[in-house]
């Protein structure tokens, strides 16, 4: 369990905050995570980490000479925004350039790349490495599409540490992405964790048994055995992760290897010092010689019970930048000199002001924050139901998700109403809300739906029908261009695109816009529901694929109840008022 929160939806920005005061020494608050509080050298590359909360050391505690410059701190398992991500970046750049580092997560790839995408059109130079260091989500041949996993410490903290020596840009993504392509995990569960505010585990592993391949947003396992004795485990995450050692003697490998046996969040030390005490007997009786091991919480997933063991296949530039000094709140290695406090104040950037719109762009506006309240409500009512259904293949935040998403972008909306938006302004503002307040790949790619909806709409003219109709449009071929899921994938896109195509439709066919909306409501439901018939292909729910048959995504669940809550509320209103025909 979680016990100590205040309100479930400030958890990790009470966290950061409390993080912050404590480490004052190494970090400070910026909007969207940490920056370190002592100086870098000018031209330094910066090396910012991230992701969502809940995983603590992971990403925050690792701000510190020899490793971060920052980092990005999403809501509890849920992927930052890209907001938050230029933020961070913005105020930890020292002027030679900015590596990014994620494990691999659709949401985090969607957020930080939008992200990014938009601070190399401010003229900054930005790479992203993700991490893909869990040999339980993916074949070998697919190896750059596995996920992140507790591997994150040891590539993160030779690129900070190739960062700190020095080297250029180019050069310290060059050892980034080579400390990923040497680094393998495996990890067992033995129970899930709770998310604050939950008063059940994500998922439960029978007593007796381990989930093998855990992920650590609580994901379930990709398989189950029995739990044999701490030896048993021992060698069964060895004989994973070893299964993919390089060749001895090739390519800067000579058997010499760095460890970490990672703990989740709720298994004991002295439980790892065992299971720990049979793997470097293991290592030595197959010639292996360990650099620096590690064993202790490094990547955490909330109160799970579990550990993940990971081995990086050093080479001598691996290795010396593996063993490179390191003062971080959470990771210590060697001897740091003292480095003198920042100086500067960060300044969030500010929110221009609202230039009102026009008398007839402002009532369109109102109807659309009349829309995106009722999404919200329709969020909170099934906010326990998308959870359990995400919980199934994914990581069981899909209706907090929705939730946040949807009160940021209602909030949003009120405000800029109030200030005479109209309705692009409304629209793009509401966007950006959400995807800030949702975090996670429905959030991103709802936010950059909004958005584009809002793009295609004007502040000065008024809406008409066909107009309201293509805007909807350009907010689905957002979706579609930003996340690259097709139809069949099993995502919102099954539910997204059969409602596009049955309003317009329809439409075509000389519907006033509310009956067409019905039509096309009914359509996404009906298709969302046959959602449970496919295997996902793609997203979180991919590694777990086979679970999620029998079940409708939840994504598109959520799309097609949101639709027609608006439906409900608009609909009647609207054609007795004449407005939507
Ligand atoms: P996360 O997977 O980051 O935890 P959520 O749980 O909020 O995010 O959302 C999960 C939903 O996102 C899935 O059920 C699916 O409908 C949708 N989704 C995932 N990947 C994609 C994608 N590439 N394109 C469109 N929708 C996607
Ligand atoms: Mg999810």
């Amino acid at each position: 369990m979680t016990r100590l929160v205040n309100a479930p939806g400030d958890f990790s920005a009470d966290a950061v905050r409390g993080l912050a005061l404590a480490h004052a020494r190494y970090v400070q608050q910026v909007h969207g995570g940490v920056v370190r509080s002592t100086a870098s050298p000018a031209g330094q590359v910066s090396v910012v980490l991230g992701g969502g909360s809940g995983h603590y050391p992971a990403f925050a505690g690792w701000v510190g000479p020899g490793m971060a410059h920052g980092a990005v701190c999403g809501n509890v398992f849920a992927s930052p925004s890209a907001s938050q991500v230029e933020s961070v970046v913005r105020a930890a750049d020292n002027g030679g350039g900015v590596l990014i580092g994620f494990g691999n997560y659709a949401g985090d790839v969607l957020h930080f790349g939008q992200g990014a995408e938009r601070l190399r059109a401010e003229g900054l130079d930005v790479r992203i490495v993700t991490v893909t260091d869990d040999i339980a989500s993916g074949a070998p041949a697919e190896a750059d599409l596995r996920r992140g996993i507790a591997g994150d410490l040891l590539v993160f903290k030779i690129a900070g540490a190739a960062a700190e020596a020095g080297l250029d840009l180019d050069d310290v993504e060059r050892v980034a992405r080579r400390a990923n392509a040497r680094t393998r995990s495996l990890g067992v569960a033995f129970g899930g964790c709770t998310l604050p505010g939950a008063d059940h585990p994500l998922f439960e592993v029978a007593t007796g048994t381990m989930a093998i391949g855990l992920g650590i947003h609580g994901e379930p396992g990709i398989s189950e055995a029995p739990l044999g004795t701490a030896a048993e485990v021992a060698d069964a995450l060895l004989t994973g992760v070893l299964d993919e050692e390089p060749e001895r003697g090739a390519d800067g490998y000579h058997g010499r290897v760095a460890v970490l046996l990672n703990g989740l969040g709720a298994t004991k030390y002295e439980e790892l010092f065992v299971v720990y005490s049979r793997i470097a007997e293991r290592l030595e009786e197959l010639g292996l010689t360990i650099v620096e091991p590690e064993v202790g919480e490094h990547v955490t997933s909330l109160d799970m019970e579990g550990l993940s063991l990971t081995v990086t296949f050093l080479d001598d530039e691996l290795e010396r930048y593996w063993r490179a000094p390191v003062d971080t709140p959470a990771f210590r290695r060697g001897v740091v000199t003292d480095r003198p406090a920042r100086s500067g104040v960060i300044r969030a950037a500010e929110t221009a002001a609202v230039v009102p719109g026009s008398t007839e762009s402002q009532e369109l506006a109102g109807r659309l924050a009349v829309a995106i309240r009722a999404m919200a409500a329709c969020a909170v009512e099934n906010e326990a139901m998308l959870g359990d259904l995400d919980a199934i293949a994914g990581d069981g935040d899909h209706g907090q998700g929705m939730v946040l998403g949807t009160a940021a972008a209602a909030s949003a909306a009120e405000e800029a109403l109030a200030a005479g938006a109209g309705a692009r302004t409304l629209l793009t503002r509401a966007g950006a809300a959400w995807s800030e307040g949702a975090g996670g790949t429905s959030g991103a790619l709802w936010g950059a739906a909004l958005t584009a909806m809002g793009n295609a709409l004007s502040d000065s003219g008024g809406a008409a029908p066909d107009e309201l109709a293509a805007g909807v449009r350009q907010g689905a071929e957002a979706i579609l261009h930003l996340g690259g899921a097709s139809t069949g994938d099993k995502t919102m896109v099954d539910a997204l695109v059969p409602f596009v195509d049955t309003l317009a439709a329809a439409r075509a066919s000389g519907a006033s816009l509310g009956d067409a909306w019905d039509g096309a409501c009914t359509a996404a439901a009906t298709a969302a529901e046959a959602t449970s018939q496919i295997v996902a292909r793609r997203g979180r729910a991919r590694t777990h694929g086979e679970h999620s048959l029998g079940h409708p995504d939840p994504g598109a669940t959520s799309f097609a109840l949101l639709m027609a809550a608006v439906s409900r509320e608009l609909g009647p209103a609207a054609r007795v008022n004449g407005e939507l025909t």
